[in-house]
């Protein structure tokens, strides 16, 4: 047996998918920007003001795992996408996903 014959290479290239640094309620709160919630199950959505989640959470808390945490209000699903509720150039609504 010969162990010489090394293939390990392919290894060491690891792809993450994870951005390694997510935007956190802190961040979001230095601009006063709130989190836009939307629910996959309804489509019920709405914006929940950054000072109250950062009364009830860690300041460093990743915004996009809050989704998680939430749960919608009018169909009680757990699948609740949350995102950075960035104002919108021109001051137009928020695009609609269809
Ligand atoms: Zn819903």
């Amino acid at each position: 047996m010969v162990f010489g014959s090394m293939d390990g290479s392919k290894n060491l290239k690891i792809e993450r998918n994870e951005p390694s640094n997510p935007t956190t309620l802190a961040d979001l709160a230095s601009e006063n920007i709130g989190v836009f919630c939307w629910c996959n199950r309804c489509n019920h959505n709405a914006e929940l003001s950054i000072s109250s989640l950062i009364s009830i959470l860690d300041p460093l808390f990743p915004v996009p795992k809050l989704g998680s945490l939430m749960r919608c209000s009018a169909c009680n699903a757990q699948d609740v996408v949350t995102r950075p509720a960035w104002p919108s150039p021109g001051g137009g609504a928020i695009a609609r996903h269809d």
